[in-house]
């Protein structure tokens, strides 16, 4: 752990061509292009891929005008090229912490777009602070756009179950929720989130049946290798259509076990980062989880 916190507090501090050299595994690269790329062979792979645009956390609104056009500039090229797969993005780029009535704006400006282009956007979850706002979001364009938005639920926050029966009853001209379960990435307090790994994937079986009993589409976002055989059985259990689950995972992350799913004839969809944010968005997610340095590192040395 220390030598994790250790890594990743330098890392910042290297040349911007070497950390590329790791980063580059897990982003797609700087371009819309780039994306496209990455997009195109997964989609050949027969997997479906959500296209997030990387940023800072932004300090002034007119950041947040900026990343609301290259947004705009994505849906309209993916969607254009006729890619498998949607949107997602992070609130707080959008001036989530600044100004929710602006935030709001960019998030109907953006969901607008993908409902003409017939497709989908996720909000994803950021750290805790952000949950309540995040919601909130999530409720209001709901009821704009019922079937074109999705929110992300984090397994290890203490509030999630209640955070789901609290959402149940949002289900809006026979659309039904839909979520992306993941762990949690963040670094939050005991009070906050379970910390014992065991305790985490225990809640996120606990949050997935919930959402499988009450009809919920759920994007199961792992690359646990246990919890996706326990998703299976519970997928048999409730016999959950294939067109109410799928399974997610991250951008060169897994890939053994991403074929393996796919082969099986589960609905596969992978998180495609790109953008010229790359390395503040690396550095950070290093410092908010020092865990990921292991990973990077690991990633340095065991190549291709
Ligand atoms: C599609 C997708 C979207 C996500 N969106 C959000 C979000 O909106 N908010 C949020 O807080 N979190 C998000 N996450 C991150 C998530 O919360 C976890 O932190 C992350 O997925 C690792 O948890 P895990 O379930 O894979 O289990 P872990 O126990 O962390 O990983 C299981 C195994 O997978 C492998 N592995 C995991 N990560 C890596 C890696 N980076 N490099 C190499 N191997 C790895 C390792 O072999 C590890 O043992 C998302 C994850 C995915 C897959």
């Amino acid at each position: 752990m220390i030598v994790n916190k250790l890594i990743a507090n330098m890392l910042p501090h290297m040349p911007k061509r070497l950390i590329w050299i790791f980063s580059k595994r897990y982003i797609a690269g700087e371009t819309i292009d780039d994306g496209l790329r990455a997009a195109r062979e997964l989609n050949a792979q027969g997997v479906e891929v959500t296209v997030d645009v990387l940023g800072e956390f932004i300090t002034s609104l007119a950041q947040a005008e900026g990343y609301k056009n290259k947004y705009l500039e994505t849906i309209d090229r993916f969607t254009s090229e006729n890619i498998k797969g949607n949107f997602s993005l992070k609130p707080s780029m959008f001036g989530l912490l600044i100004d929710k009535e602006a935030c709001y704006k960019h998030l109907y400006n953006i969901i607008a777009l993908a409902v003409e282009k017939n497709s989908f956007v996720r909000i994803d979850m950021e750290d805790s602070q952000c949950v309540d706002p995040e919601m909130t979001l999530f409720k209001q364009l709901k009821k704009e756009f019922p079937g074109h938005v999705g929110l992300v639920v984090q397994a290890y926050l203490r509030r999630t179950l209640d955070d789901l029966n609290s959402l149940n009853n949002l289900t809006a001209n026979g659309h039904p929720l839909n979520f992306r379960l993941c762990k949690g990435i963040y670094v939050e307090p005991p009070h906050v989130a379970y910390k014992d790994y065991q305790e985490v994937r225990d809640h996120f079986l606990e949050d997935l049946e919930y959402m499988f009993k009450n009809k919920m589409y759920v994007g199961i976002a792992t690359h646990d290798k246990y919890l996706i055989d326990q998703a299976k059985i519970l997928i048999e259990k409730y016999e959950v259509p294939k067109d109410m689950y799928e399974f997610q995972m991250l951008y060169g992350v897994t890939p053994e076990l991403r074929r393996s799913v796919v082969q099986e004839g589960h609905k596969m969809r992978v998180y495609v980062p790109f953008g010229k944010e790359w390395f503040g968005y690396s550095t950070r997610r290093l410092k908010e989880n020092p865990k990921m340095a292991s990973h990077i590192i690991k990633a340095l040395f065991f190549r291709g």
